[in-house]
């Protein structure tokens, strides 16, 4: 089969062939429908080199997958050929007590875990090719009618993370609030939807590109400015004066972390999840009292049944440009030249 590999750090994936994987005791294959090109892939093509991860190339690209099962291993019940499901990505041991309530995004016990701290298109092979391994069926959710497999690979990342950053910010996030997303790309699209569906927040949408921030309006956002040094002030103009009770950066870059930390409102959240490899000083009085600072990563096995739920009753629409797998660069060119809205998604049969 046909897979895009990414062969060597600092270095663009080539499209190479492969063996197909046969699925071992407890593990099943998985015929692969849709494969979302997440901006993370461009940081491991462009940004990091060997010793920054405790794993490394090569490896099939696409940790943002959903298709068929299509060959199940020894062991596995209650999954039949043909049944369209999801991938939770972040493969963690299945034993630690992360791992046992399900944040195997935050496993404490990775030597145990398929790969330490990875998953299929982050250390092991992805889902940007025909077919994936997936290690154990715990990883495998069934999806809900309503949902096919191109609608629900965005779902498992661009569709997670920023559902498990917004969901652990609800408490502060009741009628009266304002939520800012910083970055209305392929996840930030969906948090603009997210922010709108699960809480009664205004929501300010921030980008760059002027496609972006309509492409936010047109999903819910209530108000969108363009990213520059007046952001901030902005920001507090349209809150009152107070700032934003919750702001989320899907970029992560000096800039945009200034830019949270000075539009968020006394006792708020700034929470970062874009890896944009920026630094945000942190002294006494250089950020609101009492606001909480939190990097993020992905989310966790149940909140990933939540969001497949709110994909399939129409509260979350990923807006998706098909790519077939011979042209999955131009997706990463795409959205490296802020040519995309939504999401690129690999479809490689
Ligand atoms: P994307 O390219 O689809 O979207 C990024 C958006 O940010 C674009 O709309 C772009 O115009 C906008 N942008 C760029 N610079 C900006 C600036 N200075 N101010 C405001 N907007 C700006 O990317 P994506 O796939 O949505 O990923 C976003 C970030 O999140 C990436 O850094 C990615 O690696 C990271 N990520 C993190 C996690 C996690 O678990 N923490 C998971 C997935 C992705
Ligand atoms: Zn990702
Ligand atoms: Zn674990």
């Amino acid at each position: 089969m046909r897979a895009l590999r990414l062969l060597g750090w600092k270095s663009e994936p080539e499209l190479v062939e492969v063996a197909e994987p046969e699925p071992g005791p407890g593990q099943v294959v998985v015929k692969v429908g849709g494969a979302g090109a997440c901006h993370s892939d461009l940081h491991l093509m462009r940004d990091f080199e060997g010793g920054a991860l405790p794993w490394g190339p090569p490896f099939t690209l696409g940790h943002e997958n959903a298709g068929w099962v299509h060959a199940v291993g020894d062991g596995v019940r209650g999954l039949g050929t043909g049944q369209p499901v999801a991938v939770y990505g972040p493969w963690g041991c299945g034993i630690c007590g992360r791992c046992r309530v399900g944040t195997e995004n935050y496993c404490e016990n990775p030597a145990e875990a398929p790969v330490p701290g990875g998953g299929g298109g982050l250390g092991l092979d992805g889902g940007m090719a025909e077919f994936l391994l997936v290690p154990s069926a715990r990883f495998l959710f069934p999806l809900p009618d309503g949902l096919d497999p191109v609608a629900a690979a965005p779902l498992a990342d661009a569709g997670l993370t920023p559902y498990h950053a917004v969901r652990r910010s609800w408490p502060k996030l009741p009628p009266g609030t304002s939520a800012v997303v910083i970055g209305t790309g392929g996840l930030g699209h969906l948090a603009v939807q997210i922010l709108k569906a699960t809480t009664a927040a205004r929501v300010i949408a921030v980008d760059t590109r002027e496609e972006a921030r309509r492409h936010a309006v047109e999903h819910g956002a209530d108000l969108a400015l363009p990213s520059d040094d007046a952001t901030a002030d902005a920001v507090r103009d349209a809150t009152g004066g107070r700032g934003a009770d919750v702001v989320l950066d899907f970029v992560g870059v000096d800039a945009t972390l200034a830019t949270a930390a000075a539009s968020a409102r006394m006792l708020g959240d700034v929470t970062i999840v874009g890896i944009g490899g920026g630094t945000l000083p942190v002294s006494f009085f250089s950020v609101p009292y009492e606001v909480s600072l939190q990097t993020t990563y992905w989310g966790t096995r149940p909140e990933l049944a939540e969001v497949l739920d709110m994909g399939a009753r129409g509260l979350l629409r990923p807006d998706v440009t098909e790519f077939p797998l011979d042209r999955a660069m131009d997706a990463y060119r795409d959205m490296e030249a802020g040519r995309l809205t939504g999401r690129a998604v690999i479809v490689p049969a």
